[in-house]
């Protein structure tokens, strides 16, 4: 059995129109014989009604929620959507079963809000293929071991597609959304960004993991362990987009020998914190970091001076225990934090072309760091766009043609 997962991501589910588009690449793959499974996230964006986010503000901010009701809260968009999906699908003739996260044979953690997936039994999806049906499976959400709906986080449902990829053995999990495919920086940031047609699940992995919020670098992880390829698409268009697969397919395409960049991404809402101090660098101040479930970044450690960061809603909560232990921090709030990734961005001279592209836009570099395929830096959250830019147009990125 052929198989495809195709996943719709809250813009193309919003309307009716926006749907009719989504059917139609159903009815594509159904054209050239694949068995289809598709994935639903909520429909529409912030502020829409039945949006994630809309449905978490139905409870009053006030009232303590359960982590377990949140959960069975959080997972009625998806329900919704799918159902309406499902809907009008059937108006153009086909069979269709809607199953739940649970229903579908997703089994995770208990760990409410960020569920793991630990196992999948297919078994109820195939029946239904079997039988000639479309299966529309409620992105986003799981069954703990106690039969409680769990969700599983951030870009939930791009896990949900590339996990039922590999359970399926699917021939491709295709990712629909709003742009065309993934680029080397968000369009809504750098005009001219261009598209990467193919691309490996480890440099997509990196730009996922620096903010670059197209795909889920979870759901990349989890299509590489089995070589899934993922296409990331558009749903308003009939090019098949980027192709994200493993290095060989990529590197065979001839392409991209010189490609030492792959794009420039950013997260902002980040605040710097300094300690300084004799002796300060012996503490171990991240530990109690870690015990308070906050996470850090940008670590820098002297001895006589620790630098990290934080994100912004988490910044109060660092600063009195770093208080209660009777250290004065100091704070940088707004920062954001924009980072070139690539393959060979261990090359010299990177960092000294980032230099050069941030301070002749007049921005300072507050705090760096690198890897063998990242190079960070931090910046004023103000200047954000504009160092992303400068950064995408000192690699030359948006050059037509490069692959
Ligand atoms: P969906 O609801 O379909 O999951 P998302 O909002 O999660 O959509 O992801 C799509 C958005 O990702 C785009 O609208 C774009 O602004 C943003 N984005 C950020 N970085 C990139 C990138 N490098 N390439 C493409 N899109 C990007
Ligand atoms: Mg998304």
């Amino acid at each position: 059995m052929k198989i495809l997962v195709q996943k719709f991501g809250g813009t193309s589910v919003a309307t009716r129109e926006t749907r009719l588009k989504a059917v139609e690449h159903i009815e594509d793959a159904l054209a050239k014989d694949f068995h289809v499974v598709v994935v639903v996230s909520a429909m529409g964006r912030r502020g829409d009604p039945y949006a994630t986010d809309t449905l978490l503000n139905v409870v009053d901010a006030s009232d303590p929620v359960a982590p377990r009701d949140l959960d069975i809260l959080m997972s009625c968009g998806e329900a919704i959507s799918a159902v309406v999906f499902a809907s009008q699908l059937r108006s153009r003739g086909h069979q269709v079963t809607v199953l739940s996260g649970g229903q579908a044979g997703i089994r995770t953690n208990a760990q409410h809000g960020n569920a793991r997936i630990l196992e999948i039994r297919p078994k109820r999806i195939l029946d239904a293929l079997q039988e000639g049906h479309i299966v529309v499976v409620m992105g986003f959400q799981g069954e703990s071991p106690e039969g409680d709906i769990t969700t599983l986080g951030r870009g939930g449902s791009d896990t949900t597609a590339t996990a039922l990829g590999v359970a399926l053995n699917a021939e491709y999990v295709d990712i629909f959304t709003d742009v065309e495919g993934i680029m080397t920086a968000d369009p809504r940031i750098v005009e001219d960004a261009r598209m990467i047609h193919r691309v490996t699940y480890t440099e997509i992995c990196n730009l996922a993991y620096q903010g670059a919020k197209v795909i889920h670098p979870r759901a990349v992880e989890i299509a590489m362990q089995k070589n899934i390829p993922i296409r990331v698409r558009s749903t308003q268009s009939k090019d098949e987009g980027t192709l994200v697969t493993n290095a060989w397919t990529v590197l065979e395409s001839s392409v991209l020998q010189d490609r030492y960049v792959t794009g420039v991404t950013q997260t902002a809402n980040i605040t710097q914190i300094q300690v300084e101090g004799e002796g300060v660098g012996r503490l171990n101040i991240f530990d109690l970091m870690a015990e308070h479930g906050i996470s850090v970044d940008f670590i820098s450690v002297s001895p006589d001076r620790i630098a990290y960061t934080v994100a912004d809603a988490d910044a109060d909560r660092a600063v009195s225990l770093l208080r209660e232990q009777g250290l004065e921090p100091r704070i940088r709030p707004d920062c954001a934090k924009v980072s070139v990734v690539g393959t060979y961005t261990g090359m010299p001279g990177i960092m000294a072309r980032i230099v050069e592209a941030l301070s002749s836009e007049g921005i300072s570099i507050l705090q760096s760091a690198d890897s063998h395929n990242t190079i960070w830096c931090l910046v004023r959250r103000s200047e954000m766009e504009a160092a992303v830019r400068a950064l995408h147009s000192k690699f030359g990125l948006g050059e037509a043609n490069r692959d």
